[in-house]
């Protein structure tokens, strides 16, 4: 299945000539994600050849002007296409009030449903192959990161195999899955017996955190993540202004990246006084390595993993 991460920005408190306001589009199965959505959201995400009107549900991290004031004009361009699928817009306490100025910012009777819902640390968004996670980072103000996981796939549930050794189709073979032993009769089925762990697989994990001085406290949710985007607003020598104003460094988004066991890491929200943001990838790789510039309307194609087996838990 098809997993694709669009940078359709990269600047943060106001967009420069080369560069637009951080927001990300992640499309899966069909639907997409929109992680914030910042001034310019719409031109970036038509550039970027990801579709406005596929948007299922839009995550806002915080209510900064930097993050939300796409909002009012993307709503009024669904409402003109005629969209008629519900839009699900997630976003910390006064979610709801701030869609409704939103509203009526652009003069907007919307002809589809709106469905806000309050953030709040934890699972948020669930369907049968991935959920999304949402987790408090530390930005001065109620703000959250977002960790994306593909379901684990332990392996390949061998149906015949399992009939064949006198298992019961039903609720046997559900456990057999999760890897429990079954009892049928008098003897023990095992799950290595009906399970081809050959076929597991693990799960992708793509963690977004848009704004947040660096912290040890979430790096438990962002864990062993295959993609971390990370803020950057500033290079080392602006350590000062980063505490401030509750953003990061690059480096500390590296630090954050290999204590957290990432595999790679996309920087962006970088401040308008860089006109390059080289010296920044240069401070963050001298930590992690495997450290790029999240620019502007890259588009990352996620493969699956073959080679993460992942042998019985
Ligand atoms: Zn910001
Ligand atoms: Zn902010």
């Amino acid at each position: 299945m098809e997993l694709k991460l669009f940078f359709l920005g990269s600047s943060c408190s106001a967009p420069t000539k080369g560069r637009n306001l951080t927001s990300i589009a992640l499309q899966f199965k069909g639907k997409v994600f929109l992680f914030d959505c910042a001034e310019g959201t719409q031109q970036q995400m038509m550039k970027a050849d990801v579709s406005y009107m596929k948007i299922d549900s839009i995550f806002f991290s915080h209510f900064h002007a930097d993050h939300f004031l796409g909002l009012p004009g993307l709503l009024a361009t669904m409402n003109m296409y005629e969209r008629d699928t519900k839009l699900k817009i997630f976003g910390p306490k006064y979610i709801e009030q701030k869609v409704e100025l939103a509203l009526k910012l652009a003069g907007l009777k919307p002809d589809f449903d709106i469905e806000c819902i309050e953030l709040r640390k934890g699972v948020v968004f669930r369907e049968k192959d991935f959920h999304i996670e949402a987790f408090p980072v530390e930005h001065g103000v109620r703000c959250f990161g977002f960790v994306f996981k593909e379901e684990d796939k332990l392996g390949k549930f061998m149906r015949e195999k399992a009939i064949a050794l006198g298992v019961p189709i039903g609720p046997l073979f559900a456990k057999l899955q999760e890897g429990k032993e079954v009892r049928v009769g008098s003897k023990i089925v095992k799950p290595e017996q009906v399970m081809d762990y050959n076929k597991g697989r693990r799960g992708r994990k793509v963690s977004i955190v848009l704004d947040t001085r660096a912290s040890d406290s979430y790096i438990k949710y962002i864990a062993e993540s295959d993609i971390l985007v990370h803020e950057a607003v500033f290079a080392s020598d602006l350590m000062d202004r980063a505490i401030e104003t509750f953003h990061s460094t690059a480096k500390e988004a590296a630090e954050i990246a290999k204590k957290a066991k990432c595999k790679r890491l996309y920087l962006t929200h970088f401040s308008t006084r860089y006109k390059s943001v080289k010296q920044l990838l240069e401070e963050a790789k001298e930590v992690f390595k495997e450290t790029y510039i999240g620019r502007d309307l890259l588009v990352l194609n996620l493969p699956l993993n073959p080679e993460e087996r992942i042998v019985k838990k």
